[in-house]
């Protein structure tokens, strides 16, 4: 600590994300990255961005590719907030939108980041308990509130509520914003973006990093009607104007020009989900119904998860592992290539 350090500075506690081994040969199955590569017109594009291209400034409304989603959606560019990640994207929700009088509502067991942002940008904040089954109830968010986000599918529970369900919740909340946080969506769960147009007060997030496997590009996105994302502009362009840089920007438009590719690495996450799935109930895990591209399983019997989870990276399988109430005795385990899987498969026996 230092003597400069702002009175939010020490008050913040740093979120620590999933390990990033770098020279280690290993199964990583612990921070829900596509296990299959992006698009060849991807790789493509990125290949052939021209060095001009580079000298220069990146376009700071990133026009083409707001066009680009709000074609593959069919909404108007001023309805598409772009930035560095959905984290970023995020960071700019909380603090342009989500700064209320009243206590912002999120799911007791959620996304980790999201009380991180509460400190950072002193926001109050209220956990709202999950069923006995880990399962939101909606009706359980009508309470005084300056604000609901909510992921969907959750994380890492992977529970995923229905369109109906999220619609109710919006329009329970004419005077809160009501964020859903679709990172996972793609791999089963029908998107809130096709309520945008009837609702004034809901903005969907959603990301690059996991159905279109480019996290290493850090690309998010938000949609919402206009006014909305004027008011995230706004707090985009006091931090930095240029949220999107020139590589990122040639090979999302090639990304969402590719459907094929898209849909079928999501198809093959699925199906290995599936069979993972009974793979690790076959061993005796319960394993909850995920509609994401991880599954949270639990070896029961009171079997020490810490250990397990320390015994797997041993073997060069790294998972994730959280000791924190209700899901300690659970892994999080980032659905792989099926040979991936079956790795973790054969592993398990030996080390229960
Ligand atoms: N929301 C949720 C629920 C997540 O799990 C993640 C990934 N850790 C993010 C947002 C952020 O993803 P990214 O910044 O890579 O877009």
């Amino acid at each position: 600590m230092s003597r400069f350090w702002s009175d939010v500075t020490r008050r913040l506690t740093p979120y620590v994300p999933g390990e990033q081994p770098r020279h280690e040969r290993l199964i990583k199955l612990n921070t829900n990255e596509s296990p299959y590569p992006p698009s060849p017109a991807v790789v493509a594009a990125v290949q052939q961005i021209e060095s001009d291209a580079l000298r220069r400034y990146p376009d700071p409304e990133s026009a083409r590719l707001r066009q680009a989603f709000a074609d593959y959606h069919g909404l108007h560019p001023d309805q598409v907030f772009l930035g560095n990640g959905s984290d970023e994207v995020l960071a700019h929700v909380f603090q342009g939108l989500l700064q209320q009088q009243r206590p912002l509502l999120f799911p007791d067991i959620t996304y980790s980041f999201y009380p991180v942002w509460c400190e950072l940008y002193g926001i109050r904040y209220e956990r709202v308990p999950l069923g006995a089954d880990f399962s939101i109830d909606t009706s359980a968010f009508a309470r005084p509130n300056g604000g609901i986000i909510v992921p969907n599918p959750n994380a890492p529970t992977g529970l995923l509520l229905s369109l109906a369900q999220i619609r109710a919740l919006v329009a329970a909340n004419p005077d809160s914003v009501v964020v859903i946080d679709e990172a996972y969506i793609d791999f089963g769960g029908e998107s809130a973006i096709t309520l945008i147009n009837d609702f004034d007060n809901l903005l969907v997030v959603q990301t690059l990093s996991k159905s279109r496997a480019l996290a290493g590009l850090r690309v998010g996105v938000a949609f919402g009607q206009a006014a909305l994302i004027d008011g995230l502009q706004r707090v985009k362009n006091s931090f930095n104007s240029y949220p999107l840089d020139a590589v990122a920007q040639a090979a999302v438009l090639a990304s969402l020009a590719d459907e094929d590719w898209f849909r079928e690495c999501c198809d093959r996450v699925i199906a290995s989900r599936e069979r993972l799935t009974r793979g690790l109930e076959a061993l005796g895990f319960s394993v909850l119904p995920s509609a994401a591209n991880f599954i949270l399983a639990s070896p029961g019997n009171d079997r020490d998860t810490g250990a397990l989870f320390l015994a797997l990276r041993e073997q060069g399988i790294i998972v994730r592992y959280f000791d924190k109430p209700r899901i300690a005795g659970y892994l999080r385990i980032t659905v792989g290539t099926d040979a991936q899987c079956d790795a973790l498969l054969d592993a398990l026996p030996a080390l229960l």
